[in-house]
């Protein structure tokens, strides 16, 4: 195995293809040297594969070998020794991983020099800069390859400073830096027990472990946890040779971007220091001029970058980010990458750049330069949250952001909503019963509850920013306030959340309001001809209401994958179902049930009307009944009360008889179904009756049932019974058939393992995600994951929360297998997912490959949806 290469080697043309292995800051100079021969100080790249190595066995046989190769190779290039006391060769040693990881790992400047090398520099340069360098890179080597503290170097400058009576770094003369230095050397000495390491090739090989090392150090993995990078791709080092942008003053510095990455308009931009280091244009110390300024001050180079720029752009067809030093009138190019860019200037450039003629994008290419979180910027307003700190933080349930005052009733919530307030609704946790209140608030705070618990189910298909199971949060007993720490924060308070990066805060934060640039259809509608070409997924949506379903076909969604009839079931229909529910007779039930078939028919008929020649999928009740019931909390405290009458005493039978320790696992899904025979039926019945009317009315409704939680050919069976029966019914009094199919959720490990048998009579398939992760890990869905899940990320025993993003090993290989068992037995079949994981992109590329037809999300999702189909399409390819 080799571990190193040179920046000049040229990897087939390509080496951005090697960016596992070179990382992307290697990849990057090896392309700016080798195939675009740019002006790029020389270098190489020490592999991922030797950071992995080291990381499992300590340092790799074989490498000191390469390394020494490639040093003097340098040297042999430079005219130069690495360390050489006469006129020294120094380089610098920086990590770069797969990712970008900015200033998460460690970095060392000027190494190669030590107590006989820095006179050499001294001679060929001047005693102060040579001395300077020299101090920098004791306090830097110190600190960071030996572990000395920073504050230790900090002090002895500080002390420095105030000796000579220097105001900062740059007033220390030579003599003083000189004392520094030496001083140094002795902090070292004293902190490690040994000299510092003089010597050039020891120095270089303790710096690359120390990259390594910092791989693994706590800021790095907080780094990867939060951004979703994989612990074990390891970084690579890169050894350059070292550019000076503080020779002097016809030397500098700067990152420029190739264009305006805040609102996308073409021409360059960026930073610029004349006589100064890259640290002291990022750092913010010194106010630095505009790129522009180049023109002025060194005009040729200002030509030359310019041209760096357009062709960086037209080889890599896309904006770059760029970091340059100018050494005594020379230009050197220390770096490229794509450059990060708002959601507006995203749209922008992927437009323009189609446009530009002589770059002209594919759509396919301009489609892949947008990124779903840029959609996410642009649909839902953010918070402004800039130097302010979080009172708390939960997870990031719905994206978007809202301002308004603590309630933590429903009630409350819509008695204030009515009186025009914008209120943030706080609970431990939500219920149905809370949905009222849900729908009128501007954002919704839970302390318990993950991902795909009912709060934050709900506020995303309403698209109601919400955090939730910020774990922090308690409720006090009085129920007017909670605390966070010493914090109390009283009902009536203002705090403002964000539903995008889970944090929550204390006062009103400035919000950055939702907006659709013009260039958002466009590049839309390419990602769904892309798609279309590509022959990739559709997207449908979850919705359970006409309106609901008519925003989101304006969105794009080209049907519905789940319509939840519990959502029907609330409201003023709750005392209807409760009447069903403790029924004790059939002809009770069939009451009831007759009631329901009528609110339910209106709700179906709005939804075929809204979704008129789409596919509708309706699933059949699915919830524990024990949700439309009150809770046993609220029955022990009004019986503690007394006066109950006779209803109320028998709706509370009702409940405690009904009342689960384990409801996610208990009567609910098919179960209930079998339980409650009249039910599904009742159900189909209002779905055909909706669906024979519309296409009375001249519509095209096309009805596809879903029973949820299947385990069984048998009870599949058994309830497919009820609802053909139902169908026929209806199929027999109409002049042309209605287009109707029954299919199954694959919500259990069961139904996907045994989805051959189910196949046999099961016309589709859709994979309920939340449910098929929450029994396969065997993690509630609804309480324990905010709690857990931040400890599982923290640790590493998860890279994702697997119910935001599918768990591609275990559960994924249940989709898959669900998929392969079922289409062999019913070739083609129409398999789609509706769990949340439907309009997150990782999981959308995985349904994709795993042969899904169609993903459904909620509406507030579908543009995002639409993107990330497209690319998982182009993925594929
Ligand atoms: C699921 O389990 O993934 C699903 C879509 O159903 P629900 O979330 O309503 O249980
Ligand atoms: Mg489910």
């Amino acid at each position: 195995m080799t571990f190193v290469f040179s920046f000049d080697h040229r990897y087939e043309n390509n080496p951005m293809k090697l960016k596992d292995l070179l990382g992307g800051k290697g990849a990057n100079l090896a392309e700016m040297t080798s195939v675009l021969e740019l002006p790029v100080p020389p270098g190489f790249t020490i592999t991922t594969d030797a950071c992995r190595a080291w990381l499992v066995s300590g340092w790799p046989e074989g490498l000191d070998r390469e390394i020494e190769h490639h040093v003097a190779e340098l040297e042999r290039r430079m005219g130069l020794r690495l360390g050489d006391p006469g006129d020294p060769l120094l380089v610098s040693v920086r990590s770069g991983a797969k990712f970008s990881m900015p200033g998460m790992m460690d970095t060392v400047l000027d190494l190669g020099l030590n107590d006989r090398s820095v006179e050499g520099l001294a001679d060929r340069t001047d005693r102060r800069f040579a001395y300077d360098s020299y101090r920098r890179f004791l306090s830097l080597f110190g600190s960071v390859v030996l572990g000395v503290p920073r504050e230790r170097f900090e002090d002895e400058i500080a002390l420095a400073k105030k000796e000579c009576g220097a105001a900062t770094d740059a007033d220390l003369p030579a003599a003083v830096l000189e004392q520094l230095a030496a001083r140094f050397g002795e902090v070292i000495e004293q902190a490690t027990g040994s000299p510092f390491p003089a010597d050039p090739r020891a120095q270089l090989r303790l710096a690359v472990e120390a990259v390594f090392r910092s791989w693994s150090g706590a800021r790095a993995v907080a780094y990867r946890t939060r951004e979703h990078i994989p612990h074990d791709l390891g970084t690579a080092v890169n050894v350059q040779v070292m550019v000076y942008g503080n020779r002097d003053e016809n030397s500098g510095t700067g990152v420029g971007f190739t264009r305006n990455p805040t609102t996308g308009e073409a021409g360059a931009y960026g930073d610029f220091l004349v006589n100064a280091q890259g640290e002291d244009v990022v750092s913010g110390t010194r106010t630095t001029l505009p790129i522009s300024t180049l023109g002025e001050l060194f005009p040729e180079i200002h030509v030359e970058l310019l041209d760096i720029f357009r062709r960086l752009e037209l080889h890599y067809r896309d904006m770059l980010d760029t970091e340059f030093t100018i050494e005594r009138g020379h230009l050197w190019m220390l770096q490229t990458r794509a450059g990060k860019r708002t959601g507006p200037a995203a749209l922008r450039i992927a437009v323009d750049m189609a446009h530009d003629p002589a770059i002209v994008l594919t759509p396919a290419e301009a489609v892949s330069l947008v990124r779903p979180e840029h959609l996410e910027q642009l649909l839902h307003p953010q918070l402004d949250a800039k130097g302010r700190a979080v009172l708390t933080r939960g997870l990031s349930a719905s994206p978007g952001a809202a301002v308004g005052q603590v309630c933590f009733t429903a009630d409350d919530a819509v008695r204030l909503h009515r009186d025009g307030k914008r209120v943030i609704l706080v609970r431990s946790e939500t219920s149905p019963e809370d949905v009222h209140g849900m729908q009128v608030a501007a954002g919704i705070l839970t302390a318990r509850g993950g991902l795909v618990s009912h709060a934050a189910v709900v506020a995303r298909g309403w698209g109601i920013p919400a955090v939730v199971g910020a774990e922090e949060v308690l409720i006090t007993a009085d129920g007017h306030s909670f605390m966070v720490g010493d914090t109390m924060i009283r009902e009536g308070d203002t705090i403002s959340v964000d539903g995008t990066t889970g944090g929550v805060f204390l006062g009103e934060i400035p919000v950055v309001e939702a907006s659709t640039p013009p260039e958002l259809e466009q590049v839309l509608a390419w990602a769904d001809d892309v798609r279309r070409d590509l022959n990739g997924m559709q997207v449908w949506t979850n919705a359970d209401t006409g309106p609901d379903a008519a925003r989101a076909r304006a969105f794009g969604a080209v049907g519905i994958g789940l319509c939840r009839t519990e959502h029907m079931f609330l409201g003023d229909r709750l005392p209807v179902v409760r009447r069903m529910i403790i029924a004790s007779t059939p002809d009770e039930e069939m009451a009831a049930l007759a009631e329901l078939v009528e609110v339910q028919r209106q709700d179906f008929e709005e939804i075929f009307a809204a979704m008129d020649g789409l596919p509708v999928v309706v699933r059949l009740l699915d919830p524990p009944l024990h949700e439309f019931l009150p809770r046993l909390e609220e029955i022990i405290q009004r019986e503690a009360e007394g006066g109950l009458d006779d209803e109320t005493r028998e709706l509370f039978a009702a409940a405690r008889s009904w009342h689960e320790e384990n409801p996610m696992l208990g009567t609910r899904g098919v179960r209930l179904g079998v339980l409650k025979t009249g039910l599904y039926a009742m159900q189909t019945r209002a779905v055909m009756q909706a669906a024979a009317n519309c296409q009375r009315a001249g519509g095209h409704p096309v009805a596809k049932i879903m029973v949820p939680l299947v385990v069984t050919k048998e009870e599949f069976m058994l309830v497919r019974g009820w609802i053909d029966e139902e169908i026929s019914a209806i199929q027999s009094t109409l002049s042309a058939p209605l287009d109707v199919a029954v299919g199954t959720m694959i919500e259990t490990p069961r139904a996907a393992l045994r989805a051959d048998d189910i196949a046999e009579v099961a016309d589709f398939f859709s994979f309920g995600t939340n449910d098929l992760t929450q029994m396969t890990f065997g993690f509630s869905r609804d309480d324990i994951e905010g709690r857990l899940m931040a400890r599982y990320l923290a640790k590493g025993l998860l890279v994702r929360n697997p119910f935001e993003s599918i768990d591609q090993r275990g559960v994924g290989e249940l989709v898959r297998i669900g998929v392969q068992r079922g289409r062999a037995v019913r070739p083609g079949m129409s398999i789609g997912v509706c769990g949340e994981h439907g309009g997150d992109p990782d999981s959308i590329r995985f349904f994709h490959d795993a042969g899904l037809d169609y993903v459904s999300c909620s509406p507030f999702r579908i543009p995002v949806a639409r993107l990330a189909a497209a690319h998982a399409a182009i993925a594929a390819t």
